[in-house]
């Protein structure tokens, strides 16, 4: 099987089958990231040689796969039909497959449209990766998401109705100490309105390569400390009224919350108090990320 470029997957992919679709990202501005800033450039790969992978991957794994993850960046703008064939042809060689699942950014998604979502979840993609990062339109500009909040409501509405699950991560920390409260209220609005499956928390650390760090090291763009990224989670779960399971699954964050809301709300946010007890010295140091 062939891979380029860096391969990444969410955690909660880590048993899945990972066989690349895409290359790259077709945005690749956020200023947050730096996965694709020293390329390879977007592309989607031709479907002729996705095809022999995931017929490669049968014959190596067989009936095995219960989960299929189409890495990289953004899969889900690759051209609709193409998607479509290799979702159903992934079908057909692995039977037991639950799950197909790819990335996608709410400008790729909204793009797409409700007929082409329905048209990918009838070929078996049942699961879709994007990053929300913020709900605040002020925000979503200054990291050039590409994106805006009613764009993601759209996007994330769509994704629903036609009967993909939908996955949304948030960067606690990504608003700095400015913009920290209103990060915390729009966000939460946001996930409010679309009421997706998971909510999946992670916290801003600065990497190396992005116009990010630069504003960091600047002094343009103060960060959080531990105690202020627990007082923005409890502020946005105070908000959040989305029936969803949220869950901190990443090395980023500094305590790790998991539950179904609304019903785990008091409890996370006593997790949370708890936490703020402690002195920051507690919790893991600055660090900056290198992947
Ligand atoms: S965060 Fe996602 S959309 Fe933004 S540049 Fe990175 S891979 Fe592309």
């Amino acid at each position: 099987m062939d891979y380029e470029g860096p391969i990444y997957r969410p955690p909660s992919e880590a048993d899945s089958l990972l066989v690349q679709a895409t290359i790259g990202c077709p945005h690749n501005r956020c200023t947050f990231c730096m996965v694709y800033k020293n390329g390879p450039r977007y592309r989607a790969r031709p479907v002729v040689d996705i095809i022999r992978d995931l017929d490669e991957a049968s014959g190596l794994y067989g009936q095995g796969v219960r989960t299929l993850f189409f890495p990289a960046g953004n899969t889900i703008a690759m051209p609709t039909d193409d998607l479509c064939q290799i979702c159903r042809h992934a079908r057909r060689v692995f039977p037991t497959l639950e799950r197909i699942t790819v990335y996608g950014s709410s400008q790729y998604i909204h793009h797409k449209g409700p007929e082409a979502l329905k048209r990918l979840a009838d070929a078996g993609l049942n699961r879709i990766h994007v990053g929300l990062e913020s709900g605040d339109d002020a925000v979503l500009r200054k990291i050039r998401k590409g994106t805006t909040a009613a764009q993601q409501i759209d996007a994330g509405r769509w994704t629903l109705e036609a009967g993909i699950q939908l996955s949304l991560y948030v960067i606690l920390g990504i608003a700095g100490a400015a913009g920290s409260r209103s990060h915390a209220i729009c966000t939460a609005d946001v996930l409010n309105q679309i009421n997706p499956d998971f909510i999946r928390l992670r916290t801003f650390v600065p990497k190396i390569g992005t116009p990010l760090l630069e504003m960091v090291q600047e002094g343009a763009f103060e960060m959080l400390g531990p105690h202020g990224i627990l007082t923005e989670t409890a502020m946005l779960l105070r908000r959040l009224t989305a029936s969803s399971q949220l869950t901190s699954d990443h090395y980023t964050n500094y305590i790790n919350l998991h539950g179904r809301l609304p019903e785990s709300r008091d409890r996370l946010l006593d997790q949370l108090n708890a936490a703020l007890k402690r002195p920051e010295s507690d919790f893991r140091p600055f660090f900056i990320g290198d992947q």
